[in-house]
C-alpha cells in the first residue's frame, strides 16, 4: 500500500462548490508544490552571507522536476501522483545540495519547520465546502515532510516539533458511513479520532474492514460500545459451532477454593483427551511450571458469568490454539500446555473464593510464560494477508482494547500474542519490525501513533527507559480512556492493580462509590498526595463529604470535545499535590471572594418581579480593588452551546437554569484560578463554587472551604466594555433607587400579599397583571430615556459601544437591568490562597 495522500485528482479538473473552482487550484499550487519546492531548496539564499541564490535556470530545472515526477495528464484530467520512492529521491537531491554548515542547515530546517507552521495554519483556516480530498492531500504531504523535518532537527541537535496534528478532520461523514458500513462500531471511530493523530494511521484504518464476525452494534453510542456488555441474565453457553453435540466441561469449585486459599499460588488447567471426552485437571502451580494465561473479550463466547464451565468443543479448540504457540517453554509431555483461563479458574459464585482468585490475577499474568489473546475481531482476518502496520491497527481497534479487565492482562504479560485466523503473533514483534521500518516516512507517521498505544499498554509493568518520568496516573487515565466493563465496581480492582496498590483494602469495600474513594486514598497515600488540578475535571464526582472532588470514575469522561482528554492528561501530571482532608482536598490557588455589590446592602428586592430573565450566558464581576471586570463563563454550557441547533439551545433556555447566578446569589462565592499552563494571562480557567461557614468556629481557619460548583472560564473585559459597564452599572443603581422601581415593587408586595404566600398563585398573578406589565414598560422607557441622556452627553460611551462590538447603541439599554438584578464584585485573595474543595 503506497502513502496517502501522493496519488490525488488535480484540482484542475473542478470542484462542484460553488466559489471553489480557483481557489482549489491555487491553494493545491501554493501549498502542495510550493511546500515540495521548499523542500528541494529554492529558497537558499538568504541562509548565509553571500551563498548564490538559486539562479533563474536552476529554478525552473527544480519546478520541472517537480512537475514532471508528479503531474499525469489523462485526458483532459491531470492527476497528482507522487509515489514515496520519487519523493524519497527529492529529498535526497536536497540533502546533497545543501551546504554541510551546521548554522546553514539548523537555518534550512527551521525554516521548512515555518513553512509547514503556515500550511498548518493555512489547512485550518480554509472554507467549510473546500474539497476535502485536496485539503487531505495537502496534510498528508506536510506530514510526511514533518517527520523528515523532525529527523533532521534531532540529528542536528534541536529539539522535534512534534505540535501539529495533520490527521484533524481526516475522516468526514463520507468515510466514517463506510468505515460503519464495514463493521465499524461508531464509539470505535470515536476513539481512532481521539488517538490517533496521523492521516497514514486514520488512512490505514479507513482502508480496514470489519465486517467478521457480524456484530451487532445498533445500541453504540459515540462514546461507548454495548456489544461486548455482559447481562448475566440474558447470558447463553456457546459451542463452537451451532450444530456440536457435545457436553459442557466443568471444573470442582471447591478444589479451585482449596488452592486459591493457600498464599502465592492459583490454579492451572491440565487439559487432557480429545474433544468429546476432554479433561480438565486442576493443578497447583509453582514458579516452575509454565502456563500460557489466556486474555479474551467475554462476549465472543469463551466467558460464562454464572458458572465454572464451558463446552469441551470450546476448549478443545483453545487447547490447539495455546499448543500451536509452540515455544519450546510452555512444551510439557502431553503437548498441551498448563493453560489458565478466568472462565475456569476462577470461582464463579461470590465468596472467599473469587475475593482470592480477583487478589492473584496479577500474580497469574506476571507469572505466565505467554498471554494469549483471543478476539473474534482479530480471529476472523489472516495475518499473513496484512502488512505489520495493518496487524498493529487492527489490534490496537479490537474489541480487547475496549474492555477494562484485559488491559491488565495485557498489561502485566512478559509475552503477548494475539491470535488472528492462521496464527498466534508476538506484539513485540510486529512492534520491532515497524520500528526497523521507520526509516521510510509513511511508517514514521504511524509508528508515532501505534507506540502511543503499545505504551499505554505496556508501560505500567514494563515501562520504557525513554518514558520514564511520565506521570503514572495520567498514564492510567489515558489507557482507561473508552474502556468499558460490565459490572461498575470492577473498575476499582483494575485500577488497583495497574496503580499496584493494597486490592484486599478495595475488596474489602463492596459498593462502588466507596472503592473508587478507597482507590483515590490509597493513591494519594502512595504518592504523598494528589495532583492539586483535579479539581478542574468537569467529569462526575463522588458525592460523599470530603470527597466531591474526586472522579466517580475514569471510564466515564466528558464527551463534549477531543482535546478535553489531552488537558486532562496534562492536568494529571502536575507536580504541586494536594492534600486529601476530611474537609476536601486542600490546595493552593490565587483567586477571588465574590460577594454581591455592596451599594445593593439597602434590602430592596433587586429582581424587579415582572421583567423578563434573559437566559445565563456568563456572570460579569467587578474586582472591588482595580475597577477591571471579569466575564465567568460556565465551561460545559460553553462547548455544548457551540454545537447546538437552534432547537436545543430553544429547550435548554425553557428549563430557565442559572447556576452561575445561584452560586454568585449566595453572596460569598470562590473562584479558584487555575494559574498553571495558563497561556493567556487575560484569560483562566478557575473552579466557581460556595464558600462554607468554618466547621468548627474555636478553631482557626487555615483556609477557604468551598463547595465545588461549576468549572468557568474567567476572562478580563476588555477596556471599551469596562467604560460601557460602569456607565451602566451607574445607570442600574439609579434605577434601582428611582420613584418607579420604588412603585413597581409596592404594585408587586400588594400582589404578594393578595395571594398570601402561594407562589403558583403569585407567579400566575405576576404573569398577567396588567399594572405590572404596565409598570414594567414605564421602567423600560426610562432606561431607553437615560441611556439616550449619556449618549448625547457623552462621547466615550457612544464610542466605547462601537468599538465594543458587542451591542448596538439603539439596545445597549436591556443591560441596565443585568446590572440592576446582578451586581457582584470579586476581592482578590493572596497567591497562594489555602482552599478546601469538597
Ligand atoms: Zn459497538
Ligand atoms: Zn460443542
Amino acid at each position: 500500500m503506497e502513502a496517502y495522500g501522493l496519488h490525488i485528482h488535480h484540482a484542475e479538473a473542478g470542484s462542484s462548490q460553488h466559489g471553489m473552482e480557483t481557489l482549489e487550484p491555487f491553494i493545491q499550487t501554493w501549498l502542495y508544490f510550493g511546500l515540495l519546492s521548499e523542500f528541494l531548496c529554492v529558497n537558499l539564499s538568504g541562509f548565509k552571507e553571500g551563498t548564490p541564490s538559486v539562479n533563474e535556470k536552476e529554478f525552473r530545472a527544480i519546478v520541472d522536476l517537480i512537475y514532471e515526477a508528479t503531474l499525469i495528464q489523462d485526458g483532459n484530467r491531470k492527476y497528482v501522483n507522487l509515489s514515496s520512492d520519487s519523493l524519497n529521491s527529492f529529498l535526497q537531491s536536497t540533502r546533497q545540495r545543501l551546504p554541510k554548515e551546521t548554522e546553514i542547515m539548523r537555518k534550512f530546517y527551521q525554516h521548512l519547520n515555518h513553512c509547514l507552521s503556515c500550511t498548518s495554519s493555512m489547512l485550518a483556516a480554509l472554507p467549510a465546502g473546500f474539497n476535502h480530498a485536496v485539503k487531505c492531500s495537502i496534510a498528508a504531504l506536510a506530514e510526511l515532510l514533518m517527520n523528515t523535518v523532525n529527523t533532521a532537527f534531532r540529528l542536528i541537535g534541536l529539539k522535534p516539533d512534534f505540535g501539529r496534528f495533520w490527521g484533524k478532520g481526516f475522516l468526514d461523514n463520507e468515510a466514517k458511513n463506510l468505515m460503519k458500513s464495514h463493521g465499524w462500531c461508531i464509539s470505535d471511530i470515536t476513539r481512532l479520532e481521539a488517538k490517533y493523530k496521523s492521516i497514514q494511521s486514520l488512512y490505514a484504518a479507513r482502508m480496514m474492514d470489519k465486517s467478521l464476525p457480524r456484530r451487532n452494534h445498533d445500541n453504540c453510542t459515540k462514546f461507548s460500545c454495548n456489544f461486548f456488555q455482559i447481562n448475566k441474565g440474558a447470558f447463553r453457553l456457546q459451542h463452537q459451532e451451532d450444530t456440536c453435540p457435545c457436553n459442557p466441561l466443568e471444573v470442582d469449585c471447591e478444589a479451585l477454593a482449596s488452592i486459591l486459599s493457600k498464599d502465592d499460588v492459583f490454579p492451572v488447567l491440565n487439559f487432557t483427551g480429545d474433544l468429546y471426552n476432554l479433561k480438565a485437571d486442576i493443578v497447583e502451580s509453582t514458579p516452575e511450571i509454565p502456563f500460557v494465561a489466556i486474555s479474551h473479550v467475554w462476549a465472543d463466547g469463551l466467558g460464562n458469568p454464572n458458572s465454572n464451565s464451558l463446552f469441551r468443543c470450546k476448549l478443545h479448540h483453545l487447547t490447539k490454539l495455546v499448543a500451536a504457540i509452540g515455544t519450546q517453554d510452555i512444551l510439557h509431555k502431553q503437548n498441551i500446555p498448563y493453560i489458565w483461563l478466568d472462565t475456569l479458574c476462577c470461582p464463579a459464585q461470590d465468596g472467599d473464593g473469587k475475593q482470592q482468585a480477583i487478589e492473584k490475577i496479577r500474580l497469574v499474568y506476571q507469572q505466565a510464560k505467554h498471554v494469549l489473546v483471543l478476539d473474534a475481531g482479530l480471529m476472523s482476518y489472516s495475518a499473513s494477508d496484512q502488512e505489520e502496520f495493518e496487524q498493529l491497527v487492527r489490534i490496537f481497534t479490537s474489541g480487547w482494547m475496549r474492555r477494562l479487565w484485559t488491559l491488565q492482562e495485557g498489561a502485566l504479560s512478559k509475552s503477548l500474542y494475539f491470535q488472528f485466523a492462521d496464527r498466534a503473533v508476538p506484539i513485540a514483534e510486529l512492534m520491532n519490525t515497524i520500528f526497523k521500518k521507520c526509516n521510510q516516512m509513511r511508517y514514521k507517521a504511524i509508528f508515532m501513533d501505534l507506540s502511543n498505544e503499545y505504551h499505554g499498554l505496556t508501560s505500567f509493568f514494563h515501562p520504557s527507559p525513554d518514558l520514564a518520568d511520565t506521570n503514572e496516573i495520567a498514564t492510567l487515565d489515558r489507557s482507561l480512556q473508552f474502556r468499558n466493563v460490565s459490572v461498575p465496581a470492577d473498575e476499582p480492582l483494575c485500577i488497583g492493580t495497574l496503580m499496584d496498590l493494597n486490592l484486599n483494602e478495595i475488596l474489602n469495600v463492596k459498593e462502588k462509590n466507596g472503592r473508587m474513594q478507597k482507590v483515590w486514598q490509597l493513591i494519594a497515600a502512595k504518592k504523598g498526595g494528589f495532583p492539586m488540578q483535579v479539581i478542574f475535571f468537569q467529569e462526575p464526582r463522588i458525592d460523599v463529604p470530603g470527597w466531591r472532588w474526586a472522579p466517580k470514575s475514569l471510564l466515564a469522561w466528558d464527551g463534549g470535545s477531543h482535546e478535553l482528554m489531552n488537558t486532562r492528561f496534562l492536568k494529571w501530571s502536575e507536580k504541586n499535590l494536594g492534600k486529601v482532608t476530611d474537609q476536601g482536598l486542600r490546595v493552593q490557588y490565587p483567586g477571588y471572594r465574590i460577594k454581591v455589590a455592596p451599594e445593593t446592602g439597602d434590602r430592596k428586592p433587586q429582581l424587579l418581579p415582572g421583567f423578563p430573565r434573559r437566559p445565563e450566558f456568563n456572570l460579569c464581576v467587578q474586582d472591588i480593588n482595580t475597577g477591571e471586570w471579569y466575564h465567568i463563563y460556565d465551561k460545559s454550557y460553553a462547548s455544548l452551546n457551540q454545537t447546538w441547533t437552534e432547537e436545543e439551545r430553544k429547550s435548554h433556555n425553557e428549563l430557565g437554569l442559572f447556576p452561575l447566578h445561584d452560586i454568585a446569589e449566595t453572596s460569598d462565592s470562590g473562584l479558584l484560578l487555575n494559574s498553571l499552563n495558563n497561556k493567556i494571562p487575560r484569560v483562566h480557567e478557575a473552579l466557581f463554587g460556595t464558600i462554607l461557614a468554618p466547621q468548627s468556629p474555636d478553631s482557626p481557619e487555615e483556609g477557604l472551604t468551598v463547595r465545588r460548583g461549576r468549572v468557568v472560564v474567567v476572562s478580563l473585559v476588555r477596556p471599551q466594555v469596562t467604560y460601557v459597564y460602569n456607565t451602566l452599572r451607574r445607570l442600574a443603581l439609579d434605577v434601582r433607587t428611582s420613584d418607579l422601581a420604588e412603585k413597581h415593587r409596592a404594585i408587586y408586595e400588594r400582589l404578594a400579599r393578595e395571594r398570601d404566600g402561594s407562589p403558583d398563585l403569585l407567579e400566575a398573578a405576576i404573569a398577567n397583571s396588567e399594572e405590572l406589565g404596565t409598570s414594567v414598560k414605564q421602567i423600560e422607557k426610562e432606561m431607553q430615556r437615560m441611556v439616550e441622556m449619556v449618549a448625547a452627553t457623552d462621547d466615550q460611551f457612544v464610542t466605547a459601544v462601537e468599538e465594543s462590538g458587542e451591542v448596538h447603541l439603539n439596545s445597549v439599554w436591556l443591560w441596565i437591568y443585568e446590572f440592576v438584578a446582578h451586581d457582584y464584585v470579586g476581592e482578590k485573595l493572596a497567591e497562594e490562597q489555602v482552599w478546601f474543595v469538597d
